[in-house]
């Protein structure tokens, strides 16, 4: 049976899942993985695309509608699109996106639309090449650039650029950002940095806050605000006057948007965490290979639901330690 809705213990209603199919990534990103790098899961422990499709189908039982793919990057995992030909022909998904670090879009972005992806969101957080490079440990701005022209050919729509901001790295390039949207029907969106994983460079000196944000970019240009949508979440979208694009601000320390979260997450090795910051997660996988029957699982995820952390605290407790990178939770 399929319900409208779930609630959680705090009256949200959830119906947002973010998938996480592979921790492998093909970049190093310094604020997403350890400097030292983090083991792999092997493969055995990830979970198969029959295996995600299954949890996905009862997840929608459970009143998810849309679904985000992300990673590690799930460009990378082989299979990708067959896997996601599969998960567009799940009828109750009203909306399926992807985040990507666009590096093997250009390949893929038309293999992708025909699936019936049109909104994609890709992370970008310079617009320099060697500043990309040293953020990034890869050399592939070019490519990723490329990624996002190949997706506007396209006509992907909305193109979602992900700019994660962190003072003394890239808050200098927040205006030329900003700029793009005057060209561009893009969405640039300003993330604040988050203190996620063991070590991950956070620090209150690296922070830069929305409210900063906002300030910055109205040196360019007045930024009407733009009324949200239910899956918007926390995002504050505004579009300055004239422009063709979007600014969306993302401020998920400091605009308390624990209020109208609405996601359920669920990592690669198949377990459903219910906030980005706390490691209470239910494994999911264990009773799945243990045959333990979908009435089981089902109850699992509502569980996972109703238990979903009322607020992740950090504005008044500071930042937690969690044990997991996100790369390995999906972002
Ligand atoms: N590999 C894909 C990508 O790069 O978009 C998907 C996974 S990545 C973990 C998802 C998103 O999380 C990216 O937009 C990334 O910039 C963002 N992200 C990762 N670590 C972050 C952090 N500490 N604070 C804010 N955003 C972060």
């Amino acid at each position: 049976m399929i319900i409208e809705q779930s609630a959680d213990n705090s009256g949200r209603i959830i119906n947002y899942l973010r998938l996480s199919i592979t921790d492998r990534c093909n970049l190093r990103c310094v604020y997403c993985m350890p400097e030292e790098g983090i083991d792999f899961l092997p493969h055995s422990e990830i979970l198969t695309y029959e295996e995600i499709l299954h949890l996905v189908r009862l997840s929608v039982q459970a009143g998810i509608r849309k679904v985000r793919l992300t990673g590690g990057e799930p460009l990378v995992r082989k299979g990708f699109i067959p896997f996601l030909e599969s998960l567009c022909r799940i009828e109750a998904l009203k909306e399926i996106t992807l985040t990507t670090n666009g590096v093997l879009l250009k390949e893929l972005a038309a293999k992708i639309k025909a699936c019936g992806i049109c909104r994609i969101n890709i992370s970008l957080d310079s617009l320099k090449a060697e500043r990309f490079f040293q953020i990034t440990g890869r050399d592939c701005f070019d490519r990723v650039w490329e990624g996002i022209q190949e997706a506007g050919r396209l006509e992907f729509n909305p193109i979602k650029i992900n700019v994660v901001v962190m003072k003394g790295t890239n808050d200098d390039e927040i205006i030329d950002f900003a700029r793009l949207t005057l060209e561009k029907p893009y969405h640039v969106r300003f993330i604040e940095f988050m203190p996620v994983g063991t070590d991950n460079g956070w620090s209150p000196q690296k922070f830069v806050s929305t409210k900063e944000i906002h300030e910055q970019i109205g040196n360019l240009g007045v930024l009407n605000p733009v009324s949200s949508n239910s899956l918007d979440g926390p995002a504050q979208r505004y579009i300055l006057e004239g422009a063709k694009g979007q600014i969306v601000l993302i401020g998920a320390l400091s605009n308390h948007c624990c209020k109208i979260c609405h996601r359920l997450r669920m990592c690669a090795e198949g377990h459903l965490r219910g906030c980005l910051f706390s490691d209470q997660e239910i494994d999911i996988k264990t009773p799945l290979r243990g045959n333990k029957g979908d009435a089981h699982l089902l109850n699992l995820i509502h569980q996972a639901i109703k238990n979903k952390p009322r607020e992740h605290g950090i504005e008044r407790y500071g930042p937690r330690k969690c044990v997991r990178q996100m790369s390995s939770i999906g972002g």
